[in-house]
């Protein structure tokens, strides 16, 4: 088994569309050649002559981006295999055009040694869909005690890079001055989930007049807001990376432009599902808007948008959380919270930011691929779609628009709450590593993928 080289003709690049609102067509179309992981040719569209037992991918109309990077994705395995699996959910990222994704660490057992994040990642390799690079917890067990093995983790085949206790929040102030003193010695950073437990406890929307006519227990925009205020103080006291997770109330946005003013070493990411639904959803009942932190005001939408248009906010990133349906079809009091979110985060941000005129593709490429990837210390992934950078590789339709349904969900869970939705944006193409894992907007069978992936492992 050998991987095909590939010829893409008539693509245009998303890096550069650096206008907002530019019409995709004004770029200038390219032929890119890959061959052996890397793009090897790069010329004019129409430059580039097929050459034998070479696959043709006639990509006109198409526009090209580096393979995208989710650095918040929940993978479930080990111990949740009835809602995701590595290999489902980076069948899932695939189909979104993802290449990479970084799994949080709240699996069971917990990603807090070395051996249990090296198992997740030799799973994303054998599966070979995407890169898996584990996210280590802070904390063992996520208990909010004591320190994980933060060191070993780091020193392990995975090279743990990033830490966080997603789905709780770093709690302690000092296990988090702790935390950010032990990562900054390898250049690593913590990503906080931000949410005060003392002021959320039973809370189950967004705080606020809503909440108290829907009897519905608030979840106070101030119980996100001061610890995000407290770390970065404590980053820029200790001169260590700080990254906050799902940003969602316009006053974390002002916390986080004030850090950056200072120069404290703070990014921050928002979802997609941040950047386009309300609190309003919740009038429904439907347990598929309950998330965490949870859907916001309106306001908050706004000032979510106009902070990623600025670039307060760094990235964007899925927060992926499959549940099985028996968590999410209940009274909302009762149900899980998350929504699945990696085959819909490039649509969605299509529709909230490049159509709203608050980003370029270049910009977007930034959001969802190149910035991830530096706070992730991601190594072997394209800077540049240029001769000689790795082939990770995704092409979008930026015309066709599809309403959104089970089709589009390739993961084990189906808690999406875009379904129904008419989404503009394909992903037709994803290469990783210089072989397709989405041809078409088909996934390739899983057989054929693990067989490239162990070849581009050995001609890499
Ligand atoms: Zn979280």
């Amino acid at each position: 088994m050998t991987n095909p080289d590939l010829l893409i003709r008539g693509v245009r690049i998303a890096a550069e569309l650096k206008e907002r609102s530019a019409d995709p067509a004004s770029a200038d179309a390219v032929d890119l050649r890959v061959s052996n992981g890397h793009i090897v040719a790069r010329g004019a569209a129409g430059s580039l002559v097929p050459q034998e037992g070479e696959r043709v991918i006639e990509a006109e109309g198409l526009i090209a981006m580096t393979g995208l990077v989710d650095l918040h994705t929940h993978l479930r395995e080990p111990g949740f295999e009835r809602s995701e699996t590595v290999l489902t959910g980076t069948r899932a990222a695939a189909a979104g055009g993802f290449t990479t994704v970084f799994p949080m660490a709240n699996t069971s057992p917990v990603q807090d040694t070395a051996g249990v994040v090296e198992q997740v990642q030799s799973l994303g390799d054998a599966a070979g869909y995407a890169t898996v690079r584990p996210i280590g917890a802070v904390t063992e067990d996520l208990g909010g005690e004591r320190l994980s093995e933060i060191g070993a983790m780091a020193q392990s085949r995975a090279a743990v890079r990033v830490f966080s206790d997603d789905g709780k929040c770093v709690h302690d102030p000092l296990l988090m001055r702790r935390a950010l003193e032990y990562v900054k010695t390898f250049d690593g950073v913590v990503a906080q989930h931000a949410q005060d437990p003392r002021l959320t406890e039973g809370a189950q929307m967004n705080e606020g007049a809503l909440s108290s006519e829907l009897g519905l227990k608030g979840w106070p925009a101030v119980a996100e807001e001061s610890i995000i205020a407290r770390d970065v103080l404590l980053a820029e006291h200790i001169g260590a990376r700080l990254h906050i997770c799902h940003l969602s109330t316009a006053g974390s946005v002002e916390v986080v432009r004030w850090a950056k003013a200072r120069g404290v070493q703070v990014t921050a990411e928002v979802t997609p599902h941040h950047l386009i639904l309300t609190e309003e959803t919740a009038r429904s009942y439907d347990p598929r808007y309950k998330v965490n932190p949870p859907l916001r005001r309106d306001e908050d939408v706004h000032a979510l948008r106009a902070a990623v248009a600025e670039g307060v906010i760094d990235i964007i990133a899925t927060d992926h959380a499959p549940h099985p349906a028996e968590a999410k079809e209940c009274e909302w009091d009762a149900a899980a919270f998350g929504m699945v979110g990696l085959e819909s985060a490039l649509p969605i941000s299509i529709l909230s930011l490049i159509q709203e005129g608050h980003s370029s593709w270049a910009e977007l490429e930034q959001l969802l691929s190149q910035r991830p990837a530096k706070i992730g210390r991601l190594a072997g992934h394209p800077e540049t779609l240029e001769v000689g950078q790795p082939a990770d590789i995704v092409l979008v339709d930026p015309d066709c628009s599809s309403v959104f349904n089970f089709t589009h969900l390739q993961g084990m869970s189906q808690n999406s709450p875009f379904l129904d939705m008419r989404l503009p944006g394909r992903v037709a193409y994803t290469v990783r590593k210089g072989y397709l894992t989405l041809d078409d907007g088909e996934l390739v069978s899983p057989d054929a993928v693990a067989a490239a992936a162990k070849f581009a492992e050995a001609a890499l």
